[in-house]
């Protein structure tokens, strides 16, 4: 998808601070953390939203949610806890149109966000 910020990185066009990749998703740290660990995991298939999703797309969201679990070991924030968020839309605080999910951890999260 032309002038997609997260299509160009995935492209390679623009870089980023890679975390981990496969032949599904690439995973790199926010370029704007909002806590310690907080790493975008993104499919490599321009959609914008899950309202936009297929069938094999439903199956791309449970690898995001295989690799977001991986990463949280990975990364040392499964045992206090974390979050994977997934903003949808205008009210949703969605900026990117290209469906991602943050992987936010490393200290203690509010609840009920803003
Ligand atoms: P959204 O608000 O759409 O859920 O999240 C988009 C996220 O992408 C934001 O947290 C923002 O900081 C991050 N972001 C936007 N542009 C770039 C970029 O060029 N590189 C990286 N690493 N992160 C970006
Ligand atoms: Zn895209």
């Amino acid at each position: 998808m032309e002038n997609c910020i997260f299509c160009k990185i995935i492209k390679g066009e623009i870089p980023c601070s890679k975390v981990y990749e496969d032949d599904k998703v690439l995973a790199f740290n926010d370029i704007n953390p909002e806590a310690p660990v907080h790493v975008l995991i993104v499919p490599k298939t321009h959609v914008r939203s899950i309202m936009d999703l297929n069938e094999d797309g439903y199956l791309l969201i449970s690898h995001v949610f295989k690799v977001a679990s991986k990463l949280a070991k990975d990364l040392n924030i499964d045992e206090k806890g974390f979050r994977v968020v997934n903003n949808i839309g205008e009210n949703g605080g969605q900026t990117v149109p290209h469906i991602h999910f943050h992987l936010l951890g490393g200290r203690l999260l509010q609840w009920p966000p803003g």
